[in-house]
């Protein structure tokens, strides 16, 4: 390996890429409590699974789909800060549960496969954040009004 002369940004390659198991998984909100530390998959690098670290911090109404969500602290965030996340995007990264554990081993299956030869992180460009800091995952901004 030489060392390069510059460093690339951290942008990620976009690579949209399906995700059918985040919406069809079944976590109910009070599964999270403030002060847990959670993982917001987005994609892939070097063979893991990636995403966003952050904390949960209070209960907060979800409006891309009218249901129950949470407010997250996003310490990297800048002018996002703080968004909304519905339950089923996160995955706790503080404890182990079975039930994140199990998801997390879900995407891996779903997805390393796919990214076997890539080196580079890749966002499959699952989720998007509204002006109003809502963040949506494709399935729900699709099935919205
Ligand atoms: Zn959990």
């Amino acid at each position: 390996m030489t060392s390069p002369s510059w460093t690339p940004p951290p942008t990620p390659a976009f690579a949209p890429t399906p995700d059918p198991l985040t919406p069809a998984r079944d976590i109910t909100h009070s599964h999270f409590d403030p002060g847990d530390q959670v993982v917001i998959l987005k994609g892939v690098a070097g063979g893991e699974l990636w995403g966003d670290a952050v904390h949960v911090v209070a209960p907060s109404w979800h409006t891309p789909t009218d249901e129950d969500g949470w407010r997250l602290r996003d310490a990297t965030g800048g002018a996002q800060t703080y968004i909304t996340g519905h339950p089923r995007y996160l995955v706790h990264l503080s404890r182990r549960c079975p039930e994140c554990l199990i998801h997390l081993r879900a995407m891996e299956d779903h997805l390393l496969p796919k990214y076997a030869d890539h080196d580079a992180l890749v966002d499959c460009g699952w989720y998007t954040t509204t002006a109003l800091g809502q963040l949506v995952h494709i399935a729900d901004a699709r099935s919205g009004r």
